[in-house]
């Protein structure tokens, strides 16, 4: 595998979380993001609160004689936001923390669909992307022809939903749409490694989603009632200690056939 601490584009570089788990892969990773000669950067996702994390993003950033002027969070969750004050705090307190969700803003500036942000020079546009969570954003990085996809897409593996199915594969085709528009060149993900062939990799994800979709309907159609009875005829092959995570993703599932329904 690629490595993931330090990989990036000519305006993006990774700066990856000790934080390894099922759920967040080889940690979080978070992305210093500016234009080659400007003074301030662009953070997006501090990571976890942890103070050595946070502190070598900082060095990371202060070694170039540069600031943090502004941290974009592409979702809410704890992995990504949690370190977000204390990171501030440590980069001398002037950056401001903008979010789609006004619980995890520092400031009053908020983020959303079609915001342009242009701190230190460097273009990033933000796209609402909900799906893995309500709160999920995408932002674009023209320049790199770059899109950071936060949690909306990973590395390798799958990502789980906690918002819903029917707005996660709308945020997929619209990312697909979009990838083949920009003639994107690189997914840069919230976990995991950089994926520079991103076409394939979103074809992957529909598809990916498109065939589990099949399997729950087909089991409904077999009888099974319950989100549980479907885990146990389409998870059947899957260790058990991951059912009651595909029983999460079941249930949403259920609920986008139904609503369609
Ligand atoms: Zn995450």
């Amino acid at each position: 595998m690629t490595e993931i601490d330090g990989m990036g584009t000519d305006r993006a570089f990774c700066v990856l979380a000790p934080n390894p788990s099922a759920m967040t892969l080889d940690g979080t990773n978070t992305w210093i993001v500016a234009e080659p000669d400007a003074d301030e950067v662009v953070v997006i996702d501090p990571g976890p609160e942890d103070d050595r994390h946070l502190r070598r993003v900082a060095d990371t950033i202060a070694a170039r004689g540069r600031r943090a002027g502004l941290v974009l969070l592409t979702h809410g969750h704890p992995d990504h936001s949690a370190g977000a004050e204390r990171f501030v705090e440590l980069t001398g307190g002037g950056a401001k923390v903008r979010a789609l969700d006004p619980r995890h803003r520092l400031g009053d500036e908020g983020l959303a669909e079609g915001d342009v942000v242009t701190t230190g020079g460097v273009e990033l546009r933000v796209m609402e992307t909900p799906g893995h969570s309500d709160d999920s954003l995408t932002f674009w990085l023209p320049a790199d022809r770059a899109v950071l996809t936060g949690d909306t897409v990973l590395g390798y593996g799958t990502t789980v939903l906690e918002g819903r199915l029917g707005d996660y594969l709308s945020s997929l085709d619209r990312l697909r749409k979009f990838a083949a528009e920009r003639d994107a060149a690189t997914i840069l993900p919230g976990h995991g490694p950089r994926l520079d062939d991103p076409l394939a990799a979103l074809d992957h994800y529909i598809d990916h989603r498109r065939e589990r979709l099949a399997q729950v309907e087909a089991a409904v159609a077999g009888g099974a009632r319950t989100a549980r009875e479907v885990v146990e005829i389409v998870y059947a092959d899957v260790d058990r200690s991951l059912w009651p995570a595909a029983e999460w993703s079941v249930q949403s599932q259920l609920d986008y056939l139904n609503e369609r329904a």
